[in-house]
């Protein structure tokens, strides 16, 4: 049975391309509905065809992953934008990013746009030192001096990305820059609405010439903390992951019991305080989050 991969959905049609690049319009087959399973974009899919181009899905395979906001599966890595400048580099939201994209199972690459607004070079090498160090490869960008833009490539090949961030970070600037095929609206919000290629956005899946795919819109658009407990936290920091297992309580939350090598770390400069503050946060937001 011929298989593929969903690459769009619009109105209970699934466009699922096959390995020799053909496009097929499917539906799924009523027994999705029975299992409770919709196929997603970027699911795996055994289809059948009815000819004319036109076929049913029958089986959609285990994902990898899956996104909720925006719907979409096996996504392998997230491209994590965030702009240095207009607007200011914010690392509680770019840490807020990571837990999610932590949470997801996703590889992070982070990336900082608009070093053409920045004059200290210190600055960008001192954001750098904090998320590589704790694993995060870092790449610092712009697209009006074409800094950057290579090594995102390279990063993108041969995986499913998506890009986060907040609205004008410069995301689409930056897809576009990789691929002019893309031919994404940027600018302000307001006039992106009207500009952009669809009314109602639909996601989807587009290829890169060098191999590798990014889906076209954003991941993420919600990062509240809803339905995430205390310890799944703590394990989305993974310079905290890494020494929880040296804190003198299992399940140890790193914030007042004795003995926590991850406060520890903190005191000793080991661990990022900027990134400690913002877990405390965010923890507090979980519990509060859980108590209604
Ligand atoms: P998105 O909302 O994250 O997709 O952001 P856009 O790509 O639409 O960019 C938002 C604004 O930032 C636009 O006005 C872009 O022209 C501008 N911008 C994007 N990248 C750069 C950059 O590298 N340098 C400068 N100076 N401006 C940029
Ligand atoms: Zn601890």
């Amino acid at each position: 049975m011929p298989e593929g991969q969903i690459v769009r959905a619009v109105s209970g049609f699934y466009y699922v391309r096959t390995p020799e690049g053909e496009q097929v319009q499917c539906r799924a087959r009523g027994v999705f509905k029975k299992k409770n399973v919709t196929p997603l974009v970027g699911d795996l899919v055994r289809f059948d065809w009815t000819g004319d181009g036109q076929g049913f899905i029958t089986e959609v395979k285990p994902r990898k992953t899956q996104l909720i906001r925006p719907p979409i599966a096996n996504v392998e890595q997230a491209i994590v934008v965030c702009a240095l400048r207009e607007p200011a580099f914010q690392p509680m939201v770019v840490d807020r990013v990571l837990v999610h994209c932590e949470k997801a199972g996703l590889d992070v690459v982070l990336c900082l746009t608009k070093t053409d607004l920045v004059t200290e070079e210190e600055e960008i090498e001192r954001i750098r030192s904090v998320y590589e160090s704790v694993g995060y490869p870092v790449v610092a960008t712009s697209v009006v001096k074409g800094e950057g833009i290579d090594t995102v490539r390279q990063y993108l090949k041969g995986a499913l990305s998506v890009f986060a961030g907040q609205s004008g970070v410069g995301k689409s600037s930056l897809l576009n820059a990789i691929h002019p095929g893309f031919q994404l609206a940027t600018g302000t919000v307001s006039s992106k609405i009207g500009r952009g290629r669809h009314t109602t956005r639909t996601v989807e899946i587009l290829d890169l010439p060098d191999g590798g795919q990014v889906a076209d819109t954003p991941g993420f658009s919600q990062l509240t903390f809803q339905g995430m407990e205390a310890s799944e936290l703590s394990d989305c920091f993974p310079e905290f992951r890494l020494r929880s297992p040296e804190c003198r309580f299992r399940g140890c939350l790193h914030r007042n019991e004795p003995d926590c090598a991850v406060r520890a770390a903190v005191e000793k400069g080991e661990v990022d305080a900027g990134r400690y503050e913002h877990y405390l946060q965010f923890l507090q937001e979980v519990e509060s989050l859980r108590r209604y």
